[in-house]
């Protein structure tokens, strides 16, 4: 299991990852996989390469339609 957080403020890409100061990059997910009960997907998402932390955001949920 990846690990992945929550982000509880903004961070953008090139930005300092909130563990180990390494700045994230802007990933974007190759397939949307949608989860029984699941009713949204995140278009992107931000990784730290050093601990392969993910940092899901807000503002990048989209809703199923
Ligand atoms: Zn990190």
């Amino acid at each position: 299991m990846k690990p992945a957080v929550v982000a509880p403020e903004r961070i953008r890409a090139g930005q300092p990852c909130r563990k180990c100061a390494t700045p994230v990059v802007q990933k974007t997910p190759r397939h949307h996989q949608r989860k029984p009960g699941q009713c949204y997907y995140y278009e992107y998402y931000l990784y730290c390469p050093n601990y392969r932390t993910l940092y899901m955001l807000d503002e990048a949920k989209r809703p199923y339609s």
